[in-house]
């Protein structure tokens, strides 16, 4: 019979560092971003032709398209919202100006900040991973907005260090921004794993660094290639998570 293993054999077998990205696998944008939009189209007839799940589907596609260059510092995120929304009614099929723009602008964004909330069970995740090892989170976005989702959702103190795009001058899926990650946290790349629900910036992201990644799928899309990268679909319960951290013998 093999003897059992110990608690301090497993912990050796743990991760030096687990890195997470921010939006939409600690921080739940979608649900902030389909609150701010629900809320205009009860608002507004014209939005309410097309169904939540169309135009949140446009939104996002949009905010796809234009957030680089506010990563980049090109576009402000204000502008870059009022783009969005006048791009969002095009495609809804009328036209806004500049003032209207700037209206739907407004409202979302209070809608958007009043929903922040934590995707269900990361601060579960984050308390169980407490103390057993290091606790990173690495974004793509600017430094003032990620600290305060943060704070929002009551994270600062479960994390250890934070690498952000705009502080790094450096994005995802860029391998530098994950070694300043492997630096904060003094771990070689075998020693880390990187959670994320992007498979360009985080899975492939962390492959180019040579992190293991573990791909947070909560929306159950196909893999885009098959690389068999062990994924999740939520952290409830929490061992769907911790079983995959430590390294396989
Ligand atoms: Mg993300």
């Amino acid at each position: 019979m093999n003897p059992p293993r110990s608690r301090s054999a497993l912990r050796l077998a743990w991760p030096e560092v687990v890195l997470f990205d921010l939006d939409d696998t600690l921080f739940d944008h979608t649900w902030s971003c389909r609150s701010g939009i629900a809320y205009l189209r009860r608002k507004d007839r014209r939005l309410a032709q097309h169904s939540l799940d169309e135009l949140f589907r446009e939104y996002s596609r949009l905010l796809e398209a234009i957030h680089p260059q506010v990563v980049a510092g090109a576009l402000t995120p204000d502008a870059a919202r009022l783009h969005r929304f006048r791009h969002l009614a095009t495609w809804g099929g009328f036209e806004i100006d500049g003032k209207e723009a700037a209206r739907f602008s407004e409202e979302y964004r209070r809608r958007y900040l009043r929903a922040r909330r934590p995707v269900p069970g990361a601060r579960a995740v984050l308390d169980r991973l407490r103390g057993r090892t290091t606790i990173g989170v690495v974004t793509n976005n600017r430094a003032a907005e990620q600290d305060d989702k943060i704070r929002a959702i009551g994270l600062e103190r479960r994390l250890d260090f934070l690498v952000i795009s705009e502080a790094e001058g450096v994005s995802k899926p860029d391998p530098r921004i994950f070694r300043i990650a492997l630096r904060k946290a003094r771990a070689r790349p075998e020693e880390a794993v990187m959670i994320g629900d992007s498979w360009g910036s985080d899975v492939r992201g962390a492959l180019g660094a040579g992190i293991r990644p573990i791909w947070f799928n909560r929306f159950h899309r196909p893999m885009p290639e098959p690389l068999g990268v062990p994924e999740i679909d939520s952290y409830t319960p929490v061992g769907g998570l911790t079983r995959l951290l430590p390294r396989s013998p």
